[in-house]
């Protein structure tokens, strides 16, 4: 699984371009492909975008540049739209209410449907995002402000989306009626903030105020956001619930939740549910810390550092020839041997996707003298694709889809495997019907019409990203 996107919005800050600069630092773990600001001054729209990450995209002069007491922001990793220029967010046209910008995170299952009609009528669009597809239905409105235009846009959408809209004399946040991705509230006494992650919020010192609700777009124009209710909330809510597994810093507070510690019960009832005959716990760093160290107080076995990840790893120029000799493994961790050697430990990660990663791992900490190894992973087996906004591989891909946990242990090379169960999964969280676990048995709670893929924009032959995956019920 890979990182999603981050948005970002404030209003009422002479500092509003640094505080987005800030705000995006803090969620650069949910996409590191590029980046971008647009800000307003309450006449002119300002941007800066690039590709790459938040620290090489924005200089202190760039910083300068984006002038006003309002600004959004986006951190991207591409789920649908190629890695083009062209994509990055936010995302900025010119209409007939003036320049709107957009920031979303997700992604729409209509999307296709809605820019083919659109463009057999004309329509010409300039990017490969589904997110435009927003942006030309309230240029096409008829309503008669600019909040029933977006309203209006919003009610023809479906899927996942949290998003946040610039105009030069307001911000507009939404949020789907299901769900899927987290979007919450801070203030900073007049300031307002409208971050994907509560961390966003500690960096500038402001406050969670509260989650966006389901089906809510909130407007932010000068004094006290005012809530506007564009459609019911779904009966029952999607909220993805890998933002717990590996999506959300533990840091932050999303869906109403503390990351840490849901993470932590993933660990501790993983421990119950599959403890193994061993002398140690350790990560696969730094994602499965905290379900390791919930490992550790569940089964009593100590938590120890057994891999170092180098932090400073960018892209590298390793082919998939001389990906045989696992580099890129090995340029992204090494095997504490001290901690390793003649012990029988316990692996905690926090996902498998194709297992080829996890294989190149046991070798290495096998290579490093452990005696035996005992995978154990804090989720269960993840059989199908993502449609809302998570870049997951093909089904015929994902290793679980077609194999049998005994098979996978014996690919990978470890003494024991176990996943975390469904139900296990679902006992960590307050309200579990509430949550989308579609990607663990294929109950997907929107459900999709035609083409789909993730670049089914740069190549609309494609045809279905999954076309072995079939909608069933968990
Ligand atoms: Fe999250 Fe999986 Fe549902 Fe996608 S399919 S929203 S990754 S739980």
């Amino acid at each position: 699984m890979k990182e999603e996107c981050a948005v970002f919005g404030i209003h009422g800050s002479d500092q509003a371009a640094l505080m987005t600069y800030l705000g995006l630092y803090s969620l650069q773990h949910r996409g590191q492909e590029s980046s971008g600001i647009i800000s307003s001054d309450g006449g002119r729209l300002y941007e800066h975008k690039a590709m790459g990450l938040v620290s090489k995209v924005f200089s202190k002069e760039k910083l300068d540049s984006l002038a006003g007491h309002m600004a959004i922001g986006h951190n991207r990793y591409s789920t649908t739209g190629m890695s083009h220029a062209v994509n990055i967010q936010p995302f900025l046209v010119d209409c007939k209410i003036g320049k709107i910008a957009v920031a979303h995170n997700g992604n729409l299952v209509n999307a296709v449907e809605l820019r083919s009609e659109m463009e057999e009528k004309g329509s010409i669009f300039r990017s490969t995002m589904d997110s435009e597809v927003l942006l030309h239905l309230i240029a096409r409105s008829r309503a008669g402000t600019v909040e029933e235009m977006v309203v209006e846009a919003l009610r023809q959408v479906r899927g996942a989306f949290s998003l946040v809209f610039l105009l030069k004399d307001r911000i507009i946040a939404a949020r789907d009626p299901h769900s899927f991705r987290p979007l919450s509230l801070g203030r900073d006494g007049d300031t307002w903030i409208v971050a994907s992650e509560s961390c966003a919020f500690d960096i500038i010192s402001a406050e969670y105020v509260r989650e966006i609700e389901p089906g809510e777009m909130l407007v932010i124009d000068g004094g006290e956001p005012r809530s506007i209710r564009f459609a019911e909330p779904a009966e029952r809510l999607s909220r993805c619930i890998f933002e717990f597994i590996y999506f959300s810093r533990p840091d932050s507070r999303v869906f109403g939740e503390n990351v840490d510690k849901i993470r932590r019960k993933l660990g501790r009832r993983l421990a119950e549910e599959a403890p193994a005959p061993a002398d140690i716990v350790i990560s696969v760093p730094d994602s499965s810390n905290t379900i390791a160290l919930g490992f550790s107080e569940g089964s009593g076995l100590r938590y120890e550092f057994g891999l170092i990840r180098n932090h400073y790893v960018g892209r590298t120029f390793i082919q998939p020839r001389q990906d045989e000799r696992d580099w890129d493994v090995r340029i992204k961790f090494n095997p504490v041997r001290g901690v390793l050697e003649g012990r029988s430990i316990v692996v905690v990660d926090d996902s498998i996707v194709r297992g080829s990663t996890m294989r190149k791992l046991v070798s290495m900490i096998r290579t490093a003298g452990a005696a035996q190894v005992h995978l154990r992973i804090g989720s269960p087996a993840i059989t199908h694709s993502c449609y809302y906004g998570i870049d997951t591989p093909t089904r015929g891909e994902l290793i679980a889809s077609s194999h049998s946990v005994d098979e996978i242990r014996e690919y990978l090379g470890v003494d024991s495997l176990h996943y975390l169960s469904r139900e296990g999964l679902l006992s960590c969280v307050d309200d579990p019907e509430n949550y989308c676990t579609a990607c663990f048995c294929g109950d997907y709670p929107v459900k999709r019409k035609g083409q789909y893929s993730k670049d089914v924009f740069d190549e609309k032959t494609d045809g279905e990203r999954d076309p072995g995956a079939k909608e069933k019920k968990c």
